[in-house]
């Protein structure tokens, strides 16, 4: 059963925030998230007993951007295990997600899987021995599997807007591919990153899809693993400690649960062994996570006692 403890505080939360009036601002340089109405809220928990609760707009299907990078790593390490760790880093940035100074003096070497330079890196490799459409294939059939919904789908236009003014990401696969760490043709990494970035999902979707992160590395619908349990726990860690680019740190001190941002405003948190959570609301800080979605988060974590740091 649900607890009724859980319900009540993700409907409070809702209901508490769809008050409020300071919700940062949403992504405009990729133009078509620019018309994204800021007023939307959704929330959804799955926990251990494979009950869901949802508040807000929880079913509205949203860009989904940088969360994405989970997943993408997900696969990348089950086609090439921890050799990837030669190419990427596991250290937090302590700069932008788009940031290019930081690849320079590091010669190439991304300083984690989760900004757009150790980003590019994972799609290259799950890119490799494939046509972008088959490795993006890949991608929606893990994301069907994990979230048992094949309703999730590539918002075309999405993609294609970022293609036509992602230049920094150009900038980046190319300087990447400079240092010798992109082994696909930049066009075709991009392709597969920007199409990556604009899968779109509900909250739903996203809490159903990270709960192999939150209940060590099993897919609880069927039981069967999807990574092994230490997998799951490395995944959250980096998710702990790079999941807010810049703002990392703040979130851990805030909320203290491993999670994902993206410029979608969407953010997957994952509390080992209780819950898998998605929330999502356009508006940004200045860091590019979702103003309301990490104070859902902070409330939610507060109110259940699921900060990893101690209850
Ligand atoms: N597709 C976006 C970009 O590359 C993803 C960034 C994000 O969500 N932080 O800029």
């Amino acid at each position: 059963m649900m607890s009724e403890k859980l319900a009540e505080t993700v409907a409070e939360i809702a209901a508490t925030l769809s008050a409020r009036a300071d919700r940062g601002r949403v992504a405009d340089y990729i133009p078509e998230l620019a018309g994204v109405d800021p007023g939307q809220f959704g929330i959804a928990v799955a926990d251990a007993g494979g009950h869901m609760a949802t508040a807000g707009d929880a079913a509205t299907p949203f860009s989904i951007q940088s969360v994405s990078k989970v997943f993408a790593l997900t696969l990348a390490l089950g086609k090439i295990g921890d050799s990837i760790w030669h190419r990427v880093g596991r250290e937090p940035s302590g700069n932008a997600f788009n940031s290019i100074t930081q690849l320079e003096y590091e010669k190439g070497i991304p300083r984690n899987p989760f900004i757009n330079a150790g980003a590019l890196v994972v799609s290259d490799v799950i890119l490799s021995g494939h046509t972008p459409k088959v490795a993006l294939g890949e991608v929606l059939r893990f994301l069907h599997f994990v979230a048992d919904d094949e309703t999730i789908f590539i918002d075309d236009k999405v993609a294609r807007s970022e293609e036509a003014t992602g230049f920094r990401n150009a900038a980046l696969a190319n300087y990447l591919r400079a240092f010798g760490n992109l082994k696909n043709p930049v066009e075709m990494v991009l392709g597969t990153y920007f199409h990556q970035c604009a899968i779109a999902m509900t909250c739903r979707q996203l809490a159903m899809a990270g709960r192999y992160l939150a209940f060590g590395g099993r897919h609880p619908t069927s039981g069967g693993g999807v990574v092994s349990s230490d997998r799951a726990k490395r995944i959250n860690a980096l998710m702990l400690t790079c999941g807010h680019y810049d703002g990392s740190g703040d979130f851990a001190f805030r909320v203290g649960i491993p999670a994902k941002s993206g410029v979608g405003g969407g953010i997957l948190a994952v509390v080992p062994g209780k819950a898998s959570i998605a929330v999502w609301s356009p508006g940004l800080d200045a860091q590019g996570n979702s103003v309301l979605g990490s104070d859902a988060l902070e409330m939610l974590s507060r109110r259940m006692g699921w900060s990893v740091f101690g209850d």
